[in-house]
């Protein structure tokens, strides 16, 4: 992995660094880039805004990594009030839930996150609309899976996400191609070690295009999450060869970054789903889109710097 990028998921986990990004000024500019707001009612406005331009979206209550179980409740009540929100707003159908699982308890239980979850699936299916789970760092792979499968008995358009850094994803596409199984496809965003995951870019687009293949050969219906302009070439070019109609997949991409590009996808029939983050735990969600993007960190270093 870039050495930077490696440097920047380390200070993810640094208190000091996250107090001084927490409370500078120009960090609030920063983050309202890729984040909706901090609460409910500012989700639903960009919700609105996104739904209004032709787009789709799939909103996330921020937060992980939770290791208190009266924290992992307070994240599916702030689910189940979301979902009461986009059905009395009538964006439901537009615009579904991508739960982390971290965040209800799976780093305590297993039992606990699949209730929790299950909760807000049935939140869901009442208001009319779908949740995917996201898909975190690989020590929690087989765990979100075994979570999935659970969940897909009794709600069968329970999203997956897989990574097509980690070698073993090839095989999950395989398995997870099946008719009805939503299941997004990205690179991965968390550091791996290569035991289990390819460093390399090429590796990493090339089994991205591999899993492409798998899924869209298969009856399921795909979710490409990438905001890389050859990867989104390669995957109109393929669709079409699978004989795939804009409507039987779609392409997603993350609050904030390449709008036009989202716009333009849509304009040409195309369904585009964008991952709207919200909430008040931005930090670490932060962090990887920063360490995605050297870019935007120097910038933002070099903002941080002038102020302290
Ligand atoms: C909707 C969505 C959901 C996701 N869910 C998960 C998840 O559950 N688990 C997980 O591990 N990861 C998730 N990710 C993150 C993902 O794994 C990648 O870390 C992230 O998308 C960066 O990879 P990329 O495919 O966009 O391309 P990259 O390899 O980062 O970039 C390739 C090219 O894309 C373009 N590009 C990328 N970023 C920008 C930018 N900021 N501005 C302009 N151009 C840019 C540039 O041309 C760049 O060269 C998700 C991503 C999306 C879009």
């Amino acid at each position: 992995m870039n050495p930077l990028r490696s440097l920047i998921l380390a200070a993810a986990g640094n208190d000091a660094i996250r107090k001084l990004v927490a409370t500078t000024p120009i960090s609030r500019d920063v983050v309202r880039r890729f984040v909706a707001g901090e609460t409910t009612a500012e989700a639903i406005t960009v919700t609105r805004t996104l739904v209004d331009s032709g787009l789709t979206v799939t909103l996330d209550y921020l937060g992980e990594d939770t290791t208190d179980a009266e924290l992992a409740e307070q994240t599916v009540q702030a689910y189940l009030k979301l979902l009461d929100r986009l059905h009395a707003e009538n964006l439901a159908e537009r615009a579904e839930v991508s739960v982390k699982l971290s965040a209800v308890g799976q780093l305590l239980d297993e039992t606990l996150a699949l209730n929790n979850a299950s909760r807000i699936c049935a939140a869901a299916e009442q208001a009319g609309t779908t949740v995917t789970l996201d898909m975190e760092d690989h020590t929690t792979t087989d765990s979100t899976l075994r979570i999935l499968d659970e969940l897909r008995r009794t709600w069968p358009w329970t999203g997956a996400v897989l990574q097509s850094y980690l070698h073993r994803t090839l095989d999950d596409c395989a398995r997870l191609a099946g008719s009805g199984s939503r299941v997004r496809l990205c690179k991965g965003a968390y550091a791996e070690p290569e035991q289990v995951a390819f460093a390399d870019k090429h590796e990493i687009d090339v089994g991205y295009v591999r899993c492409a293949n798998a899924l869209l050969a298969g009856d399921g219906y795909p979710m490409f999450a990438t905001h890389d302009p050859r990867l989104v070439e390669i995957l109109s070019e393929r669709a079409k060869w699978h004989d795939r109609k804009p409507g039987s997949f779609e392409f997603q991409m993350l609050y904030g970054i390449r709008p036009d590009e989202q716009l333009r996808l849509a304009g040409e029939g195309h369904t585009v789903r964008v991952y709207v983050p919200y909430g008040e735990q931005w930090y670490g969600y932060l962090m990887r889109r920063l360490a995605e993007r050297p870019a935007n960190m120097a910038f933002f270093l070099r903002a941080l710097a002038s102020r302290s």
